[in-house]
């Protein structure tokens, strides 16, 4: 069997399947390459906000060791500026106990002279001209220098302030406490620092760093300058802590890939283009003939749609009547093939007449008033309407109660119009008598299930011969679908069946065929 005349299950089920497959390998490459070298772009474009947010933090951070470290000790200032060394001393020594960063505290006076030290001795020493100027400068009185210590000899930075009364404390911090504390904040940057005290460095960087690019901040309250060296590794270890962004970018990417990719399939798919079919004329409609079992003459045919679809070839109606359903254009469809019965029999009226086309009708054109109003106005401009077309309408029987009383009030109508009912597929839904009782069909049309193997299971010939039964005892025709062989016929003639549909007479026919055919008999 032909792999695309299959049920619409399989046709779903490869549709499904074909969404696992939307990205091939070769497409995952072009995405993951178009999202890094995207991620690239804004990584390098952000660098500069994050490593001069990095610079300003590490400016910050020493300031605010210096406002902790003048807090920690400004109260000596407070209690003994005016008191002798001696007593002096102890608490000095206490403060640098204390303080985190302190290793020497001494007092000045306010002609800059150092009085007193929290050291034995009692040098007696000046501080520098220039850094009483910046003091004098200074809006907090608070100044950095970067110089040998009296005491100890050791190159040290001094963090120098003095309050109102213009007594001061000179407090010096060694300058491994500051690279300490910012290598360690830094650390997981691989960014090359240099540290410098008014303008002289106290830590230098590396010779080994090839840097490609440098940065320099500077303090805005304290002489104090952060230099940074950029390097290589410094952007590779950015862009690795920011690779959750690459990774979101690329999914992001790779989503709307997969679903640009499935609206692409599913518009391409048979849903979609069975929308298409009806406007590109790829339908057509056959027309098969139903035979009057006693001449064994056409009194009719029925319209059976048709879809050359340009590269899967025939679909079946019972394939794609049920997408066209699904796209909601079971109207469009319906329109389709009454109009080109209409015109049909119109341009063969003399051969058809007498004789009627039967059109399926779709349930769902049952549940609004809109067909049947159509339907009326045909009837009003083509007064022969309701003689040369008839309707079937397939027991399926699954209207809710509220439907049901829509649907009455259509067959209602087609009653009035005079317009011919068949119950189609007789024996197939679940209603069975109720449906038809309700409904007062002219015709019933045994579905072809109960034909199939008449005369090898006699409980078939009893099924069928109670089926006539029941549409003898409500008035109704009867046409017997589905009929392949003499044997069949041969046993339905027997039974007194009216009127015959099946490959033993014919297959659907194109127009022209059909026409041959009657006027063959
Ligand atoms: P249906 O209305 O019961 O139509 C009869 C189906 O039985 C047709 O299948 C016909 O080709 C097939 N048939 C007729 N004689 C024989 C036979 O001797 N042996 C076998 N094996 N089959 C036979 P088809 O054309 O494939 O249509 C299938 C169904 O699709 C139809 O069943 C009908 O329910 C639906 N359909 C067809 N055209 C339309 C349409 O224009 N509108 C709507 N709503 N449904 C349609
Ligand atoms: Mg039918
Ligand atoms: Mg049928």
């Amino acid at each position: 069997m032909d792999h695309r005349l299959m049920t619409t299950e399989s046709f779903s089920l490869r549709r499904t399947r074909s969404l696992l497959n939307l990205a091939t390998l070769n497409t995952h490459l072009i995405l993951f390459f178009t999202s890094f070298a995207v991620y690239l772009y804004m990584g390098i474009a952000f660098s500069n906000t994050y490593f001069n947010q990095i610079g300003e933090h590490a400016i910050q951070y020493v300031d605010q060791i210096l406002e902790n470290t003048r807090k920690q000790t400004s109260y000596i200032l407070d209690q003994y500026p005016k008191l002798p060394c001696s007593t002096t001393r102890e608490t000095l020594r206490v403060a640098t106990f204390h303080s985190d960063y302190a290793k020497d505290i001494a007092l000045f006076n306010p002609k800059g002279q150092i009085f007193c030290t929290n050291a034995a001795s009692d040098d007696k020493f000046h501080l520098y001209q220039d850094i009483l100027t910046r003091l004098d400068q200074s809006p907090k009185n608070e100044t950095l220098s970067y110089t040998q210590a009296a005491l100890t000899r050791q190159y040290s930075i001094f963090f120098i302030f003095r309050n109102s009364t213009k007594y001061g404390l000179s407090i010096s911090i060694p300058p491994r406490y500051f690279t300490r504390d910012l290598s360690n904040r830094l650390h997981d940057t691989d960014i090359y620092f240099q540290v410098l005290v008014n303008g002289r460095t106290i830590k230098p960087i590396k010779s080994e760093a090839m840097p490609l690019r440098h940065m320099a901040f500077h303090s805005k309250q304290h002489p104090l300058e952060i230099h940074f060296a950029l390097t290589f590794y410094t952007y590779l270890n950015y862009l690795f802590k920011y690779s959750w962004i690459f990774v979101v970018l690329y999914l992001m990417v790779l989503l709307n890939h997969l679903q640009s990719k499935k609206k692409q399939i599913e518009e391409s798919s048979l849903e979609h283009s069975v929308v298409g079919a009806i406007k590109k004329r790829e339908l057509y409609v056959h027309f098969q003939p139903i035979i009057d079992a006693k001449t064994e003459k056409v009194s009719g045919c029925e319209a059976l749609i048709r879809w050359n679809h340009p590269t899967q070839g025939n679909i079946p109606p019972s394939i794609f009547i049920p997408l066209a359903q699904r796209m909601g254009h079971i109207r469009e469809l319906t329109d389709f093939v009454l109009e080109t019965c209409m015109d049909m029999y119109q341009r063969n009226q003399s051969i058809m007449l007498g004789r009627y086309i039967s059109i399926n009708i779709d349930r769902e054109l049952l549940l609004t008033p809109d067909f049947t109003e159509d339907v009326a106005t045909l009837c009003k401009e083509y007064p022969c309407f309701h003689r040369a077309f008839a309707f079937e309408i397939t027991e399926n029987g699954d209207f809710t109660d509220d439907e049901l009383v829509v649907v009455e009030r259509n067959v209602d109508t087609f009653h009035k119009l005079g317009i011919r009912l068949f119950v189609d597929d007789f024996g197939t839904g679940y209603s069975g008598l109720n449906f038809v009782r309700q409904f007062q069909f002219h015709t019933m049309k045994i579905d072809k299930v109960f034909i199939k193997n008449l005369g090898h299971e006699p409980y078939l010939t009893m099924l069928l011969e109670s089926m006539l039964t029941i549409s003898d005892s409500l008035n109704m025709k009867s046409i017997i679908e589905g009929v392949e062989t003499l044997e069949q016929l041969t046993i339905l003639k027997q039974m007194g069946v009216s009127y015959i549909q099946g490959f033993y007479f014919s297959k659907p026919l194109p127009e022209t065929d059909l026409i041959e055919y009657i006027q063959r008999q």
